[in-house]
């Protein structure tokens, strides 16, 4: 190893020497890049330790020692990263600081290898980091869907449990119309056999009254009552009838005016003013007889909601429901309307808010029973003190 030689031109040097002893790597070059002296931190880093090779034998780009020499003889300092080459032919990455020292240059070296290691953990560190961001943000993600996922299977499970609610009413209302079709049946029979004695009898006997006499009144009203109950048997027996009823094409309009040949006595001593507005429509498969029936019924309960008299308005026309177009009759009353707490009772058999004698509660059943019968729909909507409107719909004949 050899130390600068003390130098009389410049006292630097000795200085020079202590720094050589006590630095890190440096080397000492004359201003063609060869070395003049090296320091035994140089040694132990490269394993080079013999005087006067050139700058550039240390380097692993010839070109790069070239530039640096360059620049350092230009501006009399230099400072760069360059790839070292030890004796043993490894390679190291040092920071490369020179500047003037006497007539020539005093070069040190920084080992970055140390650093570089560092770094790369650092980067490593950073990549994981990332990584696991990533997978954060994927997974966050991933729940943000599921929830959404959550979300639309709930509104899904809501609007099933909807038709299942829906779906388990209209099966209670049919099962619980065959059980009293089964039961008025019997009733019907039981009770017409004694009834029609009861009717004739009395009449009979009327017969032998005079109007004026106090048995005549008694058995007036007995008289009036058999034939309430014979009504309420023939309620009965329509409402009990099992076998399916003849079809044929029906014109509704048609149906509607039919109907109105017995609607028009039932209406007779009210002030109901009627309103007709019968469109086009095409014709349904159907028994006539039967959906006169279901028309007398609404019109019937009609009048009955508006005592004090008021407007009944009959319509008829065609409806969209979803991808069907379906024929719908509309009756639509200004009368007492439906208490919110009594609406979805009104189509139960013997269901009725009217006085004894007045309703038999099998209306609104009977004619549920005949459009389910035909495939339709009736379904109805009203407000207290305002009115009601039954729609009917059923399919057109295709
Ligand atoms: P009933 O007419 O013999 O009472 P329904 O089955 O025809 O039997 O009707 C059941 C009940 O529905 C009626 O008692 C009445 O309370 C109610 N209702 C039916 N139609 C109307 C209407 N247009 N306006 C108000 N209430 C009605």
């Amino acid at each position: 190893m050899a130390f600068p030689a003390k130098n009389e031109k410049n006292e630097g040097l000795d200085l020079l020497s202590a720094v050589f002893l006590l630095s890190g790597p440096l080397l000492l070059i004359d201003p063609d890049g060869r070395v003049k002296s090296l320091n035994g931190a140089f040694v132990k880093l490269l394993g080079y330790s013999a005087a006067g090779a050139p700058f550039s034998k240390f380097c692993r780009n010839e070109r790069s020692a070239a530039s640096f020499l360059e620049s350092l003889a230009r501006e009399g300092r230099a400072s760069e990263y360059l790839d070292l080459s030890s004796v043993d032919g490894s390679v190291i990455p040092a920071r490369v600081s020179a500047s003037k020292a006497g007539e020539g240059f005093a070069v040190a070296f920084d080992d970055l290898r140390g650093k570089k290691a560092l770094e790369e953990e650092l980067k490593s560190v950073k990549d994981e980091l990332k990584r696991r961001t990533d997978y954060q943000e994927d997974f966050r993600e991933g729940v943000f869907h599921m929830l959404r996922d959550l979300d639309s299977s709930e509104r899904e499970l809501e609007t099933a449990y909807e038709k299942l609610k829906e779906t388990q009413a209209q099966l209670i209302q049919s099962s619980k119309m065959t059980a009293l079709g089964e039961l008025a049946a019997g009733v019907a029979h039981e009770l017409n056999q004694p009834l029609t004695v009861i009717k004739g009898l009395s009449h009979n006997i009327l017969r032998n009254f005079d109007a004026s006499s106090a048995p005549y009144e008694k058995l007036r009203l007995i008289a009036e009552a058999s034939e309430k109950m014979e009504l309420v048997i023939r309620h009965l027996k329509i409402f009990s009838r099992t076998d399916g009823p003849a079809l044929s094409p029906v014109d509704l309009n048609r149906v509607i005016k039919d109907a109105f040949v017995i609607a028009k006595e039932v209406l007779a001593n009210s002030s109901i003013k009627v309103k007709m507005s019968l469109s086009e429509i095409p014709p349904v498969l159907g028994s006539p007889n039967r959906l006169e029936q279901v028309v007398i019924n609404l019109v019937t309960n009609a009048r009955d909601a508006m005592p004090k008299g008021g407007t009944l308005e009959i319509s008829t026309g065609i409806v969209e429901r979803g991808k069907a177009r379906l024929v719908q009759m509309c009756f639509r009353d200004s009368g007492c309307g439906i208490p919110k707490s009594l609406i979805g009772r009104i189509f139960d058999p013997f269901f009725t808010t009217k006085d004894i004698g007045k309703g038999t509660g099998l209306g609104l059943s009977i004619s549920y029973g005949i459009i389910k019968e035909h495939h339709g729909d009736i379904t109805v909507e009203s407000e207290t003190c305002k009115g009601t409107v039954f729609h009917v719909t059923l399919p057109p004949l295709t």
